[in-house]
């Protein structure tokens, strides 16, 4: 037996500048916690082979920043003038 989830979603409506500020955003957040991982800490020292369960989540956080920015890349744009009759 399966178990539906709801996940509850946002509408909001973003200009093309602000699209390109919120990927600029998040191509330097995936970097930075791409970066983190790759310090290595003590605690991935204990994991061989493997990262530590901090550096393992900035992994993932990467890749939802990067499923983000792809989904806002893919978005389909439209035009609205404000005030057009
Ligand atoms: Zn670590």
């Amino acid at each position: 037996m399966t178990t539906a989830i709801r996940i509850p979603t946002v509408r909001l409506t973003v200009t093309s500048v602000q699209v390109d500020v919120l990927l600029a955003a998040l191509h330097d957040g995936a970097e930075y916690r791409r970066d983190r991982a790759a310090g290595y800490c003590l605690d991935c020292q204990c994991e061989p082979g493997k990262l530590c369960a901090d550096h393992a989540r900035d992994l993932d956080t990467a890749d939802d920043y990067d499923d983000l920015a792809a989904e806002l890349e893919a978005a389909p744009a439209s035009t609205a003038l404000d005030g057009a009759a």
